[in-house]
């Protein structure tokens, strides 16, 4: 079971997900808790680094940041002990999770479950910090913003667990994020597939890298309530197929347009450009070249906002690029995508999408397609008004 931010907010908060936990134990189940920091504890504690020093290094704010969940732990099986039951908090690295040394967004290489297994073997529930890790030089490391699903995901692979709930502030998984958009519709079942894209493409409900590992381990994952007892949102290898052409639409702002304007007209440039990026760990997503011209071309990118400073960086160490205009904006573009493995047989769906947004009277800037998703890149400021234009021309009406 894992619960995120507002489901461990505050005491009564707490004392809920106690209850939830405690309800399943006493049904008999072997339990393991993820918990992430309180509220936004995490958001907090960043806004401090950046007080100090904005450009504080990786290392240190992975220190900081592993301190919220440490809270949540503790006051988790406080809870749990105050409703008669027995609990035992561990650490990401006491609970096993060995990772790889990218601060800020490592990547779990093992779980040792053998502390886990103890300490379930003495019947307590095992309340585990999400989001954290050990690298091989024993320095704290954390796995990415939202990284607790992947920590709940990572355990019940390596623990072979019946299930994997992960427990939030909505019912489910949506077909748009349902604080949004009025008409979205809550799915019984989602691909792992269509999951990975919406959570990819920003839908915030689950952690994308949590999908990648849930499908490569079959885990089972269901999205449900921590605030209302209903059946959630299961995410599987297949489902079963209903008349539903798109199965989400998403918008993520998280995104910086980068163009560079006249680079030379011959072979090896994007390989150079694409490659330095790459050996940054920058991740470049929508990718445009112009038809050469004069012997020249321009090519247009996007990658995540906040990678925006550090790809400048990388690019001017280009000689070719030197003099070139480069063009950066990390502060008014949004990319909106609509996501359904049935697109991949239904001609059309790229028009219906533009036409929505069309009517709407909103301009696409780039545009990029794969066999199951269409992603637009536009004016940040349309893209809430995008996603239910788009969302409402795919949804049925009465529901
Ligand atoms: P937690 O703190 O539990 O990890 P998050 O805030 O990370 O929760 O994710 C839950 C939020 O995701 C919801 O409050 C909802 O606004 C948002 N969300 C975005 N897209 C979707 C969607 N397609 N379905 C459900 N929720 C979504
Ligand atoms: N507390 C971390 C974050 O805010 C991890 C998580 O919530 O999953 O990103
Ligand atoms: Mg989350």
């Amino acid at each position: 079971m894992k619960f995120g931010g507002s489901s461990v907010a505050n005491a009564e908060r707490v004392m809920n997900v106690a209850r939830i936990v405690t309800d399943s134990y006493a049904e008999g189940n072997d339990v393991v808790v993820v918990v992430s920091a309180q509220g936004d504890t995490t958001d907090e504690l960043i806004e401090k680094a950046k007080e100090i020093n904005p450009n504080a290094n990786k290392r240190e704010l992975d220190m900081l940041m592993t301190a919220g969940e440490q809270i949540s732990i503790s006051l988790l099986s406080m809870a749990i002990e105050k409703l008669g039951y027995k609990a035992t908090s561990l650490l990401g690295w006491q609970a096993g999770f060995n990772t790889n040394s990218v601060h800020g967004s490592a990547r779990i290489k093992k779980i040792d479950t053998s502390r886990i297994k103890q300490e379930l073997a003495k019947k307590n529930i095992v309340v585990v910090a999400g989001f954290q890790g050990l690298n091989k030089y024993d320095d704290l490391t954390t796995l990415g913003r939202g990284g607790s699903d992947t920590s709940a995901v990572a355990i019940a692979a390596a623990m072979h667990a019946d299930r994997c709930k992960i427990y939030t502030d909505v019912d489910g998984v949506y077909t748009a994020d349902p604080r949004k958009v009025k008409r979205a519709i809550k799915l019984d079942e989602i691909t792992y597939d269509e999951m990975l894209e919406l959570a990819t493409l920003g839908a915030q409900v689950l952690n994308n890298r949590s999908v990648e590992m849930a499908k490569k381990y079959n885990v089972v994952i269901e999205v449900l309530s921590s605030l209302e007892r209903l059946p959630g949102t299961l995410v599987k290898e297949s489902v079963k197929m209903e008349k539903m052409l798109v199965r989400g639409v998403t918008a993520d702002k998280n995104v910086a347009r980068i163009s560079i304007i006249g680079v030379p007209n011959i072979p090896g440039i994007a390989y150079k450009i694409f490659g330095k990026l790459a050996a940054k760990n920058i991740n470049v997503d929508i990718i445009l070249q112009s038809v050469g011209r004069n012997d020249t071309k321009d090519i247009t990118f996007t990658i995540s906002s906040d990678k925006s400073d550090e790809a400048l960086e990388v690019l001017k160490e280009l000689d070719f690029l030197e003099g070139r205009p480069i063009e950066c904006d990390n502060e008014n573009v949004a990319k909106v995508s609509v996501v359904g493995a049935g697109m991949e047989t239904h001609p059309g769906v790229a028009a219906k999408m533009f036409e929505a947004l069309f009517e709407a009277d909103i301009n696409i800037q780039m545009i990029s397609t794969s066999e199951i998703k269409i992603s637009v890149l536009i004016d940040k400021k349309d893209a809430d008004e995008a996603v239910t234009a788009v969302h409402d021309a795919f949804m049925p009406e009465d529901n």
